[in-house]
């Protein structure tokens, strides 16, 4: 036998989050609420009604109609999907050709360039200004050059928190010939989505997922905003039978839940607010040269050269969150009042002893 795997798969290493029993958990952008008990018990009843001898609808529409209510927008434009990284592979590998052009920003979320990377299309990277943004104009004019295929960002970004407005981003999707796809994974912490206008233009993708606001990242569910052309080409190169049964079935017992989702969202903007605050007034106090980006997110990015050992002194005391070596930084998600203040404490603990006391 001398089978050998191809080269572009030889090195790659399976994705790790975060290992090991961490009793505070800030490092991977959930929702700090599961589900209530009102949900829970609905769910036991759609669990007792599924008929797990059938193959799911491939068109998810049960779960569809809730989402596209709860977002305003119609069912026809929504193709749905085991989670939004099934969508992000879909797109690489089956919107797009071997070596065709696409332009990824930088931070920003991994999964981008991983999925094109295996999909051999063309990678080009936009490196976004001292503000951690996007100058659209600048991002125009790179498409243009470049006669790219495919531009894809996330709007707000993961992991900077930052974002462009609906006015911007409408201004890009209407100035370039290629493929926008604008992830608005964290959209539900602000107000410049794009997602009902989303049918308007035949080249603009809009992402979602349950992961994030929605709280539901045990279930893996993302959807897919587009025009009918874009959508009946994304549920024609799907796996047919992508979201289970049981996802669709909760998923559309959550949207159904709207004030529920809408408390839940509010109080999310509240303590992320409440947080970016906190770790601002702290850095500020001790006029320490950290740089703490006001989030459109649910987590607070945080640039500092003491990143990586904030980062294991919080492992150590059981708080994990996201450290970004590149771009020596931190990203912390919003816990509830009681997480982010242990977090809170502990990151004041390490300044005092390790930054203080040592430029003495
Ligand atoms: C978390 C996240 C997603 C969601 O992925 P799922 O597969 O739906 O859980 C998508 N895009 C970005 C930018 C994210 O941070």
């Amino acid at each position: 036998m001398s089978y050998k795997l191809c080269e572009k798969v030889r090195q790659l290493e399976p994705y790790e989050p975060i290992s090991g029993n961490y009793k505070i958990r800030l490092d991977a952008n959930e929702s700090y609420y599961n589900f209530p008990d009102v949900i829970k018990n609905e769910i036991k009843n759609i669990i007792d009604n599924v008929a797990f001898n059938r193959y799911p609808d491939p068109n998810a529409e049960r779960l569809v109609e809730p989402f596209a209510d709860y977002y305003g927008i119609s069912p026809e434009n929504v193709t749905a999907s085991n989670g939004s990284d099934e969508l992000l592979y879909l797109i690489a590998s089956a919107m797009l050709t071997r070596n065709s052009k696409v332009i990824v920003t930088e931070p920003d979320f991994s999964m981008y360039s991983f999925y094109s990377y295996l999909s051999e299309n063309q990678i080009i990277t936009y490196r976004k200004n001292d503000s951690l943004n996007i100058d659209v104009d600048e991002l125009i004019s790179l498409a243009k050059v470049e006669n790219a295929d495919m531009i894809i960002f996330s709007n707000p970004c993961n992991p900077t928190g930052q974002g462009i407005s609906a006015e911007q981003a409408r201004k890009l999707v209407k100035s370039v010939d290629c493929l926008v796809v604008l992830d608005e994974a964290y959209m539900d912490f602000w107000d410049e989505s794009l997602i009902r206008e989303a049918a308007l233009y035949d080249n603009l993708i809009v992402l979602k997922t349950a992961s994030k606001a929605v709280g539901s990242a045990a279930i893996r569910l993302g959807f897919a905003v587009a025009d009918k052309t874009l959508t009946t080409a994304l549920r024609a190169v799907k796996a047919p039978y992508n979201v289970n049964t049981i996802s669709q079935e909760i998923g559309r017992c959550i949207y159904s839940h709207k004030d529920i989702l809408n408390s839940r969202r509010q109080d999310i903007i509240e303590n992320t607010a409440r947080l970016y605050k906190s770790i601002k007034d702290i850095t500020d106090n001790y006029k320490l040269p950290f740089k703490v980006y006001e989030p459109r997110t649910n987590f607070v990015f945080v640039e500092s050269d003491k990143a990586g050992e904030i980062c294991e002194f919080l492992l150590q005391n059981s708080i994990a969150v996201r450290y970004f070596k590149n771009a020596g930084a931190l990203r912390i998600t919003t816990g509830n009042e009681k997480e982010n203040k242990e977090f809170l404490v502990l990151f004041e603990k390490f300044i005092i002893e390790n930054i203080l006391k040592r430029n003495r």
